[in-house]
């Protein structure tokens, strides 16, 4: 039988958008022994932690709630911290996370309202405008979008869906879901005015699965005066209480933490400008590869194109997971794939967290061979059209 840590020589690429590569320096972080959670060198790592954290997300404000938990966990958190029960909300179905999250919301008791979307571009700002100027008595309390939709590769304009509530003169808070973003594209909490900023540590932080994040506004903190959800593992306020003074009100995942430490000494060294660079250059590489090949984007929407993954539509006729198998089996690499409505449909290329030239073009070749293994229809030269576009910038 095979254990599931057979593998051939070489690392394992992958390639999906999340989890990602972790660096070996934050492997190497979190293998050191845990510490009291409630002594002094701990309280000294929290204190550090929670200020580093704030340029990442683009605040300035205090805090950034972090949790042992994956990105869900923060989605849950978002919501039971500023709503009521019965709380209608409004949200685009962008894919198969925003389906989620909707779930989610329903099974918390609110009133989501979801307008329409193909799966093939970020949300559609004019229609969201036009629903909150229609809601004249103010009865949808949050506007709800994923910026970075993993299972599609389309980018929601986050600053247009704040100047549509601003225009409407809407009072709406607006929960954004970065978890495939941060980190990798460029997002601002506090100079695009969200209200709560959901994040994960698995994809552009380059940390494993295990902790999750809420930046937060004055407004989204006023707000949690007074909602209704219940909540206790979530609740803001408990935490941050015990933030002040470096520590969690439960025990928190150290030797995650530890870790996050060397992501934010990695990501300082590269500079975050550079970081979205690497990111906006692989993303412009792998399309055009796609191009080369002659494949789809599933994202059909230029503008729209994200730069931490892209989902590649399958010819007629091919099912993704087949191809997907194949890559794995010869070639060691593991590609996203498609998902609930997509299944078959697509596959989905990571290029996000800690990865350079080269392992793009691994990544590429890997693809590229695997097309002609599994006799799906395309052009050579992908990883050629991809090396120029890189040898380039
Ligand atoms: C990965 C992802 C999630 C889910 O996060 P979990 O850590 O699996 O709970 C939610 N939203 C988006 C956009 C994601 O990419």
């Amino acid at each position: 039988m095979m254990r599931y840590d057979d593998h051939p020589s070489g690392r394992h690429f992958l390639q999906i958008p999340g989890p990602t590569n972790v660096p070996d320096r934050v492997l190497r972080a979190i293998d050191r022994p845990t510490i009291d959670h409630r002594g002094p060198e701990f309280a000294r790592l929290g204190l550090s932690l929670l200020e580093r954290i704030k340029p990442v997300f683009g605040t300035k404000q205090d805090p950034v709630v972090i949790y042992a938990g994956s990105g869900t966990g923060a989605w849950e958190a978002a919501m039971v911290n500023t709503l009521s029960p019965g709380d209608r909300i409004l949200m685009t179905e962008t894919g198969h996370f925003a389906m989620l999250w909707r779930r989610l919301a329903e099974r918390l008791l609110l009133v989501p309202e979801c307008l329409p979307c193909d799966w093939r571009s970020g949300a559609d700002v004019a229609a969201i405008a036009a629903r909150l100027a229609e809601d004249r008595s103010h009865s949808i309390k949050a506007v709800c979008v994923v910026h970075n939709e993993t299972s599609t590769g389309a980018v929601t304009d986050v600053p247009a869906v704040r100047h549509a509530i601003d225009a409407a003169g809407h009072p709406a808070l607006l929960l954004v879901d970065t978890i495939s973003s941060l980190a990798s594209m460029d997002y601002r909490h506090d100079e695009w005015g969200v209200d709560v900023t959901i994040a994960g540590s698995q994809k552009g932080l380059m940390l494993p699965p295990g902790l999750s994040f809420n930046a937060l506004s004055a407004k989204a903190r006023a707000a949690s005066t007074s909602a209704k959800l219940p909540r206790a593992y979530w609740s803001w306020d408990e935490i941050i209480e015990a933030n002040h003074k470096g520590y969690w009100p439960t025990t928190p995942a150290t030797n995650l933490l530890y870790g996050l430490d060397a992501a934010l000494d990695q990501l300082q060294e590269e500079g975050l400008p550079a970081v979205l660079a690497r990111h906006a250059r692989h993303g412009a590489a792998t399309r055009a590869a796609l191009a080369a090949w002659g494949l789809e984007n599933q994202c059909n929407k230029p503008s729209d194109f994200s730069n931490s993954l892209t989902a590649v539509r399958m010819p007629e006729g091919h099912d993704a997971d087949a191809f997907r198998k194949v890559v794995l089996e010869r070639f060691d690499l593991s590609l996203g794939t498609g998902l609930s409505k997509l299944a078959g449909r697509v596959f989905r290329i990571g290029h996000l967290g800690d990865l350079n030239d080269l392992t793009l073009l691994a990544t590429l070749a890997g693809v590229e061979m695997g097309l002609a293994v599994a006799g799906v229809p395309h052009s050579r030269g992908g990883v050629a059209a991809a090396m120029a576009v890189l040898q380039a910038a």
